[in-house]
């Protein structure tokens, strides 16, 4: 096996995937000596991000995670207060409720398109305001770059006005109805950490249809400044603006953002294809309504096998194949064990029986079918 090991390289979940003009942006940063948090690239990047977000109005960011707790204090979230969160995803869209000391209330999914679903999210709201405790904002994920429901949800959270916070860490690119997501919402986050469709290494965004309140985020993302000439501080800040240096990585890879969808998209049906004859593993499809960016492509396996999800995880492992089981829902977290939650059982389907398979932009077809080839031997044998 070591030899084997020693061999093949390494084929990785999804690493970064540099398009080829980051270095030049990164130079330029140098030569004008704007290593900073603020800069010419970094405008750039915004103003891109905006072409691609409707023309929302955008504010880059250390990281996704910083976003969503930007969004939160924008609406005014305080301790105490209930915020419905999607179960299925990763803690990061989680954590900044925390933050604020406000109390997440876990809803689960619909087996469609692996997000919130729409009929717990009504009723969490309606118990929640049966109690004279309404929730104060949804965080909704798109979650492996697929579409929620989106006409359903935002039905459901306009006629109870409550704001939504659409996390896209994971979806950009990704459309429901031909509008990119991000941009149903009041707030959208964009994550551009180093696995994710693009990177700026570590990164993230936030954007609204509102200029007010993405200056206002701005703003508390460096140190609540105020616009004098001296340090005036009347609010708390933040550290989380996003340096012009990574910036300028995120300019290269917004560059080849287009092609590193068609190729994730070309990943997924070619294991579609290839997999098709194999009747235990199942994958999920788009809906007309969608365009999903495939970041990661998933698959559930039949639970009446002897091998499950984490026996492919291992065996792929011996071949020197990074695969990963799906999120573990939020509220089987030891830590947000006492929260309240919305269940069905979807989210727990989801996880005990699916795997993401190798989905990076940067692997050539010897090594999707060295992938392809493996999953087959194992259920030959
Ligand atoms: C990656 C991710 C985040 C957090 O983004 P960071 O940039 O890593 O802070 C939030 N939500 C989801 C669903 C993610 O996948």
């Amino acid at each position: 096996m070591y030899t084997r090991l020693k061999k093949e390289n390494k084929i990785w979940l999804s690493s970064p995937h540099m398009g080829g003009k980051e270095k030049m942006y990164i130079e330029e940063a140098f030569d004008t000596n704007w290593i900073a948090p603020l800069g010419p690239n970094l405008d750039l990047f915004e103003n891109s991000l905006s072409k691609l977000s409707s023309n929302y109005h955008v504010a880059a960011l250390s990281s996704g995670t910083a976003a969503i707790h930007l969004a939160l204090i924008l609406l005014g979230i305080k301790k105490d207060d209930d915020i419905i969160c999607s179960t299925f995803t990763f803690a990061a869209s989680v954590f900044p409720v925390s933050y604020l000391g406000a109390n997440p209330i876990f809803v689960d999914s619909e087996r469609k398109t692996w997000n919130m679903c729409p009929n717990l999210l009504e009723d969490a709201i309606k118990v929640g305001i049966e109690k004279n405790k309404k929730p104060k904002a949804i965080i909704l994920v798109h979650i492996y770059g697929m579409p929620a429901s989106m006409d359903d949800i935002m039905c459901i959270a306009n006629k109870y006005n409550i704001p939504v916070i659409e996390d896209a860490a994971e979806a950009l690119g990704s459309k429901y109805k031909s509008n990119p997501l991000g941009t149903f919402g009041k707030f959208g986050i964009y994550s551009f950490n180093g696995n994710k469709i693009i990177t700026t290494s570590g990164g993230g965004a936030l954007l609204s249809k509102d200029k007010y309140n993405i200056n206002k985020a701005k703003k508390l993302a460096t140190q609540a400044r105020e616009d004098v000439s001296y340090y005036e501080h009347k609010e708390i800040g933040y550290n989380y603006r996003l340096s012009n240096v990574c910036a300028g990585i995120g300019l290269g890879q917004l560059d080849v953002l287009q092609s590193r969808i068609k190729r994730k998209r070309e990943i997924n049906s070619y294991y579609k294809n290839e997999l098709a004859d194999n009747n235990n593993l199942f994958f999920i499809e788009e809906s007309s309504d969608s365009f999903c960016n495939f970041w990661m492509t998933t698959c559930l396996l039949d639970n009446k096998l002897t091998i499950d999800n984490e026996n492919l995880r291992l065996d792929l492992a011996s071949y020197n194949i990074e695969a990963r089981l799906l999120w573990k829902p939020m509220h089987l977290q030891p830590i947000f064990l006492n929260c309240k939650k919305y269940i069905n059982g979807v989210s727990e389907d989801l996880f005990s029986r699916g795997i993401c398979l190798p989905s990076g932009t940067n692997m050539g077809q010897h090594e999707l079918d060295r992938v392809i080839n493996r999953i087959k031997k194992l259920y030959a044998s």
